[in-house]
């Protein structure tokens, strides 16, 4: 998806340069390398295209989704050059499947919205074109001009970020909108081929993950673009090179001028994506996770085994996405903050104060650090106060006060997770003896689970009553 851009695009409105459909609906042949070109610099901007013909790639059009495709056909009938392009090239070429499909074209979104029913715009400085169909949504982007590197226009900021970023332009501009070699491929609906300018086709299959462009002053145009490197080599299993590893090192600072609503959004995709251990163990390693986790960074400075809780809860997380069970934000941002809450807790107890209330206490500490990095929505929030709180409720097993837990919404989740601390080494066993017991004499009524864009799940769902037409 191209929601970064639209979230970059703040400031004045820039020049709306008009992309020129092309005549005759014929993709404009790009001219073929004898030598593939590399992209060393920015400075080097002039990008030659290869292209794979469909004899050479595995690329199939039975492995691409139906609703893609026809976007793809109807663009193409029309006149337009459309592509397939970024994250779905990228796993379609690994054997993997995408998650979803992005569409890059040159007509304007307002060409596109034309050609479409049930197409919506969204954005007010970055249009781009939706396609709705049911709950899927094919995004169509324009092809993007680069800006000339300069700042003669306020476009970065005065440390190199993007501030706005909606000039059209044509493929090969296009390709400089783009981060890593391997998100950067275009598969032509025109002729099945893959045109390729940045040698992502060879960096894909030698699974090396690879800056287009400058790494540091890509990085510094957008600095979300490191995280997105420690994303793509944990779900990939990609190998990040030296001058990322350097560029990480040096400029993970800047990632503290990301506002948190997405950062937010980027730690969300990085620890629902089916590999946060891997994600985890790499933020760790490349010293961001104190840009996201600024408390449990130092409490794990402090003390790495709290290091075993979080990744046994971020394996569960793992298990639950590859079995395509629900997950909720809530239950990580708790796992995550376990830790320092414990800390800050402790503390309160230490000057004095009950334990209920220092845990109270500390819960609102904890969690308004937090959110000043990453906005949690306080839909999950209130969820994480739920499951923290009913950690000490747990030693209540008789009476009414037990009763109440077992019905509380959100018991699974409060169980589940103090088995992680159980199995993490904090002395919980005889807690988590009794409440497994119980459940099996008595099964807690069926709980609500929340996605991660908050509906609200239950195994019994009420089926919507069919509507019933009108008689004539
Ligand atoms: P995933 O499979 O996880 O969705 P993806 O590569 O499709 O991975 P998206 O976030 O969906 O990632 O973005 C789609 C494409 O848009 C990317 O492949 C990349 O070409 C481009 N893109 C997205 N975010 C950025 C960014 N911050 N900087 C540059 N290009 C980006
Ligand atoms: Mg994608």
């Amino acid at each position: 998806m191209l929601k970064w851009l639209s979230s970059l695009a703040r400031g004045k409105p820039g020049k709306q340069g008009a992309a020129k459909k092309q005549s005759g609906g014929a993709p404009r042949r790009q001219k073929k390398s004898t030598g593939k070109k590399r992209a060393s610099a920015n400075a080097d901007r002039q990008l030659d295209a290869v292209r794979i013909p469909r004899a050479e790639h595995g690329i199939s059009r039975k492995d691409i989704d139906e609703h893609a495709l026809k976007v793809l056909y109807r663009l193409r009938k029309a006149g337009y050059h459309a592509c397939l392009v970024g994250g779905a090239v990228r796993d379609l070429a690994l054997g993997m499947k995408p998650k979803d499909f992005d569409v890059a074209t040159d007509a304007t979104p307002e060409e596109v919205n034309r050609l479409f029913r049930n197409c919506r715009l969204i954005g007010r400085r970055f249009r781009l074109a939706h396609i709705h169909f049911g709950r899927q949504i094919i995004e169509v982007a324009t092809f993007r001009a680069d800006h000339d590197g300069g700042d003669s226009d306020g476009r970065l900021d005065e440390s190199g970020r993007i501030l706005r970023d909606n000039v059209y332009g044509d493929i090969a501009q296009d390709v400089w909108r783009r981060d890593f070699t391997a998100n950067a491929l275009y598969y032509d609906i025109e002729d099945f081929s893959v045109i390729d300018f940045v040698d992502g086709w060879r960096d894909i299959h030698e699974r090396k993950l690879r800056v287009i462009g400058d790494t540091e002053t890509r990085f510094r145009e957008d600095p979300v673009r490191m995280i997105r490197a420690i994303r793509f080599a944990a779900k990939l299993q990609f190998t990040i090179d030296d001058e990322i590893t350097r560029a990480i090192h040096q400029l993970g600072g800047l990632l503290q001028d990301i506002p948190p609503a997405r950062l937010y959004e980027e730690t969300l995709k990085l620890f629902h994506s089916g590999h946060a251990v891997e994600s985890f163990q790499q933020l760790h390693e490349y010293r961001l996770l104190q840009y996201l986790f600024p408390q449990t960074a130092t409490m794990i400075e402090q003390d790495e085994s709290v290091v075993k809780f979080i990744e046994l809860a971020l394996q569960s997380t793992d298990k639950r996405i590859q079995a395509g069970l629900p997950v909720t934000p809530a239950f990580l941002f708790a796992a995550m903050l376990w830790a320092p809450l414990q800390k800050q807790a402790e503390q309160g107890v230490a000057e004095g104060m009950p334990y209920a209330m220092a845990m109270q206490q500390a819960i609102a500490e904890v969690v308004g650090q937090q959110v000043r990095t990453l906005s949690i929505p306080r839909r999950f929030t209130t969820v994480m106060r739920d499951i923290w709180s009913m950690q000490s409720r747990f030693r209540y097993r008789k009476g009414r006060r037990a009763h109440s837990l077992l019905n509380h919404p959100k018991f699974r989740a409060a169980y589940d997770f103090i088995c992680l601390r159980g199995e993490a080494g904090e002395d919980v066993s005889e807690d988590v003896q009794f409440w497994t017991e119980k459940q099996k004499r008595t099964p807690p009524p069926q709980q609500q689970h929340e996605d991660e864009a908050g509906h609200k799940r239950s195994g019994s769902r009420r089926r919507r009553r069919p509507r019933r037409r009108k008689p004539q």
